[in-house]
């Protein structure tokens, strides 16, 4: 039976957000991929057409189709945008972020990593709940801040992180959390935690870490790891530091989830230093294709990417600039569609 096309977003973004996704796009065109592209505007090009960042449009076929493939957008600072992420993880409901590591180039000190950091997307210090308090003669001497975690959202992003280790194999999840410290805040986190794991006994393991021991241990001895979950700002922080371990922000895919729709990203911004140059690299933009294929269940064509951007960067030492190589973003498109 021919595969039923499934509709899906595409917003090519700025920067190098087109020629990245053009590779993208390619690449998933000769595996055959079962999408079908709604294309959208985002970024500043948005901006100059539509006044928005992220215009209703857009918005709208994300709504419709609940399932999209997003590259960078600028968010232009000072000009009184609200960020794009912030925006769509509100409007969506996207609870959840999905930020895998896999050690794609081999042989380094962080060789073999495959972890997965599960990072609550929504509550927090987030909240940004924020303002100025007078001290002294300044009237802005002092800053607070303060966020919220709620039983409900803890609960269901822990969940999610188990739901995800059960479907994927995964053998292990550790509760990351600050709460000998911020024994509410996040005492309310571990609590859920503790709570939900009991429903996984016997299928995953559970560990818990205090956030500061657990960044020092994803530098000395990351395979220890398998699936973390933790709350937003952790979460933020620690996967940006996973990124680096196995090469930076050019290798790192993210998905944000909620029950109604899955936005597929790179990481990385929209690199205005090195746009149009022809030298971007899109393998962080290709994973989370491949990310978005197993979302929709086709594993089968998520592990065809996969074994092709190993096939590309371990034997033929094809790699971009941002890797140490010298290669650019065509000649690595036609090197991955080449090992499909
Ligand atoms: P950035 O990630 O765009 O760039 C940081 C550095 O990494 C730059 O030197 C860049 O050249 C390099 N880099 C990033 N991606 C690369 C790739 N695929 N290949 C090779 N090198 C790459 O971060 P920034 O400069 O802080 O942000 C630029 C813009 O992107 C800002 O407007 C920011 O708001 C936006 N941004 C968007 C997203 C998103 O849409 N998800 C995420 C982060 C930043």
């Amino acid at each position: 039976m021919a595969d039923q096309l499934i509709p899906a977003t595409l917003i090519e973004g700025d920067g190098i957000g087109p020629e990245i996704t053009a590779s993208v796009v390619e690449i998933l065109a000769k595996l055959g991929a079962p999408f079908s592209w709604d294309r959208q505007a985002g970024g500043l090009g948005a901006i100059e057409q539509f006044g928005a960042p992220l215009p209703q449009p857009t918005l709208d076929s994300i709504r419709k189709t609940g399932l999209a493939l997003k590259g960078p957008l600028t968010t232009p600072v000072g000009a009184g945008f609200k960020s794009v992420n912030v925006t769509m993880r509100q409007e969506f409901g996207l609870y959840a972020n999905l930020r895998p590591t896999r050690t794609v180039v081999p042989g380094g000190r962080f060789d073999k990593i495959d972890l997965v950091v599960v990072r609550e997307n929504i509550e927090g210090l987030y909240a940004a709940m924020e303002h100025y308090l007078p001290e002294g003669d300044d009237p802005k001497g002092l800053a607070y801040g303060a966020g919220f975690n709620s039983r409900r959202e803890c609960a269901r992003i822990v969940r999610f992180a188990f739901d995800y280790a059960v479907a994927n194999g995964r053998k292990k999840v550790t509760l990351v959390h600050k709460a000998n410290i911020l024994k509410i805040l996040s005492g309310i986190f571990l609590e859920e935690g503790r709570r939900i794991a009991r429903e996984y006994e016997g299928k995953v393991a559970v560990e818990e870490r205090i956030v500061d021991a657990c960044a020092m241990q994803l530098v000395t001895d990351p395979w220890q790891y398998d699936v973390i979950v933790t709350t937003n700002l952790f979460g933020d922080i620690l996967s940006d530091l996973t990124a680096g371990l196995v090469g930076g922000l050019g290798m790192a895919p993210g998905a944000n989830i909620g029950p109604n729709a899955a936005i597929f990203e790179a990481v990385h911004g929209s690199a205005p230093d090195i746009a149009g140059k022809g030298i971007a690299n899109p393998l962080a933009l290709l994973m989370a294709a491949s990310m978005m294929l197993a979302h929709v269940g086709r594993q089968d064509l998520a592990t065809r990417i996969d074994t092709a951007i190993d096939r590309v960067i371990r034997i033929d030492g094809v790699r971009t600039r941002d890797l140490g190589g010298e290669t650019g973003t065509a000649e690595l498109t036609q090197a991955l569609l080449a090992a499909l």
